[in-house]
């Protein structure tokens, strides 16, 4: 399962950011998902959920949130969202030569303990 790969990345990053912030317990973490993944929000939360057993995050709540795919012009500098209406080229130059700079990856936003609710 895809997601699963995501679900124990996610895990190790939880658990690294937890012990940074020196939280012996989480209550939620909050999740950002690219839509370039393809990564299914409840396919996501199943796998999170047995990928944290037996860790401080099991039981913990997964925020999602979806991110839309934002390309960088690399010949007039804007940022845009590539898509059907625009060809997947830039508004404004008509340019294809663009790199991917958010809404290919899932990342962490936040972890968030019991005692701050
Ligand atoms: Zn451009």
């Amino acid at each position: 399962m895809h997601e699963m790969s995501y679900a124990i990345r996610l895990v190790n990053m939880a658990l690294s950011a937890a012990k940074d912030n020196n939280l012996d317990n989480v209550d939620s973490v909050s999740v950002e998902i690219g839509q370039m993944t393809g990564v299914l929000p409840h396919l996501l939360i199943e796998a999170y959920t047995s990928a944290s057993k037996g860790t401080i995050l099991e039981g913990s709540t997964l925020d999602i949130t979806t991110a839309n795919v934002t390309a960088l012009c690399n010949d007039c500098n804007i940022t845009y969202e590539p898509n059907a209406s625009n060809n997947y080229c830039c508004p404004k130059c008509r340019s294809l030569n663009s790199k991917i700079i958010r809404g290919r990856d899932v990342s962490l936003i936040s972890i968030t303990d019991y005692e701050e609710i």
